[in-house]
């Protein structure tokens, strides 16, 4: 039996060069690019919804038409007039990538700010998704009606997952950004933070380290990602390795973590088994950091078992 999955953050335009120069456009986002996971992994009895706020634009019209096309529900996301997506570009220079942003003003900025949209979605929805991005983007006040709705949905006994995904340029303070993640965690039963991230921002010197914080914030299981070194599960008082899947050729790591998430929580809502889960998303993380770009077609992880 299938539930109804909502993730909500914040999905851009994104620009990057083809071969020839010229630009190409496509959609991406941390919680937009795990929900793609989520939709390629889960069978058709599952919902995936998407939520956020667009403007009334052109562009806007053309994303919420591209998730569509990609099976994930686009009913609740809020229109806001007068308002755009954000914008990223990926910049190319001697192999290396770099990145602009253009979101100080984006409409999902203003996600939370209809308390009663966001609770009438949540309360629709069986398993939440959101990230440290999601809370990044907002006002601190819009941010605690996003996790006061969280609660709630924890508390109602809902899977409430969250990928802390630091990023200190998007926090007017270090301090800001600790306490938020801190308050993320709280809202959540399950963390997926990325080690290196944590070990940079909240100086964990180990993994077990990581576990013990988000589980002191109140998550029952933590899932650290640690690259090409594997996932650490715990969840109490076990900590369980899953390795990665061994690539010889890394061709670009854009969305490893995002498409491990989605494909880690595809597996588990439907078996219980966090160690098979990871087992499972280290095989669809493995093959999406062998493709370009954020979203690699479902065709494309189909062989994956
Ligand atoms: P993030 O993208 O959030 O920083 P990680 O780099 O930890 O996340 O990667 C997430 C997952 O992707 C890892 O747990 C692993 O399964 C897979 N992965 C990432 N890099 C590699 C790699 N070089 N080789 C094999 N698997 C990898």
């Amino acid at each position: 039996m299938g539930g109804r999955f909502l993730s909500i953050g914040e999905c851009m335009v994104e620009l990057s060069q083809a071969d020839d120069g010229h630009l190409r456009k496509g959609f991406a986002g941390d919680t937009f690019n795990t929900a793609w996971y989520a939709r390629a992994c889960l069978p058709a009895d599952w919902s995936i919804d998407y939520f956020t706020a667009l403007g009334d634009d052109a562009m806007s019209d053309e994303m919420v038409a591209f998730m569509g096309g990609a099976g994930i529900g686009t009913e609740s996301i809020r229109r806001l007039r007068g308002k755009t997506p954000g914008l990223y570009m990926i910049n190319l220079k001697d192999g290396e990538r770099s990145f602009s942003y253009w979101r100080d003003s984006s409409a999902a900025r203003q996600l939370a700010a209809d308390g009663d949209a966001l609770r009438t979605a949540i309360e629709a929805s069986d398993v939440l998704y959101f990230s440290g991005i999601t809370l990044a983007i907002l006002s601190r006040e819009d941010a605690f009606t996003l996790l006061a709705e969280l609660r709630r949905a924890k508390a109602a006994g809902k899977l409430v997952a969250f990928d802390p995904n630091l990023r200190p340029r998007l926090w007017s303070s270090l301090d800001a950004m600790h306490t938020m993640i801190a308050e993320g965690g709280r809202a959540a039963t399950l963390v997926m933070p990325s080690f290196d991230d944590e070990a940079a921002h909240f100086g964990d010197d180990s993994i077990s380290a990581t576990i013990r914080r988000y589980r002191q914030y109140g998550a029952a299981m933590v899932v650290v990602k640690n690259g090409p070194d594997g996932a650490t599960i715990g969840d109490g008082t076990d900590e369980t390795l899953v390795p990665a899947i061994k690539v010889v050729r890394v061709i670009d790591t854009t969305s490893a973590g995002d498409s491990f998430n989605g494909a880690f929580l595809a597996h588990y809502l439907q078996h219980k088994d966090a160690v098979a889960a990871a087992g499972f998303a280290a095989k669809i993380a493995a093959k999406v950091i062998q493709e370009y770009g954020a979203l690699v077609a479902p065709e494309k992880l189909k062989s994956v078992k």
